[in-house]
């Protein structure tokens, strides 16, 4: 079957997709013994992203399909880019995404065994050490219409490189000064294949081997070897990898491995409004423009979580999406209708006011307190009810009332009746304003025939959420909106090009609201604010000052400008 087909229609939930197409085919044929084994291999470099839980939905899903496994091999071969700390996140972003590896790997780990695959390479005349320097190699090297030229020391002996290998290992040269290349094709087609290099010399203290090595492994020679040692069967990897692959596999074939894992390239995923590039996103936390990695505006894992994103629309959002070859930039908004389908069903139901206006029932007495009964979940019996007290001091939201409202405006206006939520039918009697002619207060009477029944004889078609004076607690919202104002960020010119693409509104402070008393808030739990839209509770949240940052909104509000 070809890597390009389209693909086929999959079952209702999760649609099929050209992997998972190829992967049966590989079964049917016997390939691998009819095992899979899969791996996501992270550079322990930086934090994930919306664009690595594709790799890590793919890698993990396709394995456990088919009964596989799947390992996490920390693709460690850079001392000088790498920290315990991202291999930390890793572990936990992975994990909260609700994925088990099978092994833990580290590529630092086969640095012994990669030594010794070299030497081989090296007896069968397919290697040599090579003095010439980084830049010597890149001019040498051609270009797609010419020819490389070859390295003057590609003719060393066996034992001579050997002897130069070893002492690369000893710490006998400095960095730069020498690599051991692969003795290829100076004209071969693909670049890839123009005698690359397989090790350089670093010295450098590495974050698991410590001062063991001073020449580490190139990013061809140790991935490809990564995945033979481990047996794995099917390499995913992103489509920059395709020009790679015919060195994944002849390095294999020159080195008459016994397994043989297929590299099978997909496109990488970008969201719009956004970035998936570690070097930007570092960028926006260096230069302060969001507050960390965890920002709720960043597409980080963390970032993603700590805004409320439930880690089932993550996955939901890529099953849907499937992968195939051809890259694509995906609608930010598709990922917001996953968030939004999760959290509509599984997210309890509060009222929160965000610009709260005081509205008095002058005919219901100061001591008089009912409490009335509101489902948690309106369409979903089992989440349970809430109380909400019904009081003389109340307070609606400012957006609800209007005072020269039109025909259309079913809220609140001088004169008419607006029900409030699960309770009563109101009036607004009388608009109070303070010396600049803002409106500070609203005299209504309540109908108290209209808890639970309509009005006899009158049209009420407005509902409005509410909290009672008597019942409220202050909170902080955190109104997000996209980061980027621009639809592909990413494709920006320069970095201040890029840096001016960001969103002046992606954040909105509101300190004013009120919220329905919630009692033993834990970080995360998600709720819907309702007729406002769906919120989680920050870290930042005290025991007095909940803080909720917005996950999404109630409805697709991008789709209509
Ligand atoms: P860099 O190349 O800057 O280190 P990276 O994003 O490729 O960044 P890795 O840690 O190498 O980072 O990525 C781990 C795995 O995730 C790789 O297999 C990579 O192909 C995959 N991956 C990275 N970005 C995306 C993306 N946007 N969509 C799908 N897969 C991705
Ligand atoms: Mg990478």
């Amino acid at each position: 079957m070809s890597d390009s087909k389209e693909p086929a229609a999959g079952t209702a939930t999760t649609p099929t997709h050209f992997i998972r197409n190829r992967i049966k085919s590989d079964l049917d044929e016997g390939k691998h013994n009819g095992a899979v084994r899969t791996r996501f291999p992270p550079q322990p470099n930086g934090f994930l992203h919306v664009g690595h839980v594709r790799s890590i939905w793919l890698n993990f899903s396709t394995a456990a399909e088919n009964g596989g496994t799947c390992n996490l091999r920390f693709d460690d071969t850079n001392p000088l880019k790498e920290e315990q700390q991202y291999i930390n996140a890793i572990k936990e972003d992975i994990e909260w995404l609700g994925y088990s590896w099978s092994k833990e790997c580290y590529t630092s780990s086969y640095f012994e065994d990669f030594w010794a695959l070299a030497v081989k390479l090296i007896e069968k005349g397919l290697a040599y050490v090579c003095d010439l320097s980084a830049d010597e190699v890149k001019q040498t090297r051609g270009t797609l219409k010419e020819p490389g030229k070859e390295s003057p020391y590609r003719g060393r002996s066996v034992q001579e490189n050997l002897q130069l290998f070893e002492a690369m290992r000893r710490g006998d040269f400095p960095d730069g000064s020498k690599t051991l290349r692969a003795k290829i094709d100076m004209a071969s087609g693909n670049i890839n294949l123009r005698d690359p290099a397989l090790y350089r010399i670093r010295h450098a203290s590495h974050h698991q081997t410590g001062d063991l090595w001073c020449v580490y492994p190139m990013y061809d020679w140790a991935h490809g070897l990564s995945d033979a040692v481990e047996d794995i069967t099917h390499s995913l990897c992103t489509l920059e990898f395709q020009d790679h692959r015919p060195l994944y596999e002849w390095l294999l074939e020159a080195l008459d491995h016994p397994n043989r894992p297929q590299q099978i390239e997909f496109a990488r995923l970008n969201l719009s409004y956004t970035v998936t590039s570690k070097r930007k996103l570092r960028m926006l936390v260096e230069k302060e423009k969001v507050r960390g990695w965890d920002d709720p505006r960043m597409p980080t894992v963390r970032g993603l979580r700590r805004r409320g994103v439930p880690a089932a629309a993550l996955i939901a959002f890529c099953d849907r999406l499937g992968v195939s070859k051809k890259d694509t930039v995906i609608d930010y908004g598709i990922l917001e209708d996953e968030i939004r389908s999760h959290l509509n069903e599984h997210a309890s139901r509060r009222f929160c006011v965000e610009n709260p206006l005081r509205v008095t029932i002058t005919n219901w007495s100061e001591d008089e307190v009912q409490e009335i009964k509101a489902p948690l979940h309106p369409q979903d019996p089992s989440f349970g009810e809430r109380t909400l007290k019904m009081a003389r001091h109340l307070w609606i939201d400012a957006d609800d009332f209007m005072e020269d409202a039109p025909k259309k405006f079913f809220r609140l206006a001088p004169g008419r009746e607006v029900r409030l939520r699960y309770g009563y039918v109101i009036k607004c009697e009388e608009v109070v304003k303070d010396e600049t002619g803002k409106v500070v207060e609203l005299m209504c009477t309540c109908d108290k025939e209209t808890l639970g029944a309509k009005p006899e004889g009158r049209k009420v078609k407005g509902v409005i959420h509410w909290l009672a004076d008597c019942h409220k607690q202050k909170a902080q919202l955190r109104v997000y909106d996209r980061l980027f104002k621009q639809e592909n960020p990413a494709a920006a010119d320069s970095d201040e090009e890029f840096l001016a693409a960001l969103n002046p509104d992606s954040l909105v402070e509101n300190d004013q609201a009120f919220v329905e008393p919630l009692s033993g808030l834990g970080v995360g739990d998600a709720f819907q604010f309702e007729r406002i839209g769906y919120f989680a509770t920050d870290a930042d949240s005290t025991a007095d000052g909940p803080v909720f940052n917005r996950v999404v909104t109630l409805r697709d509000s991008w789709s209509q400008t």
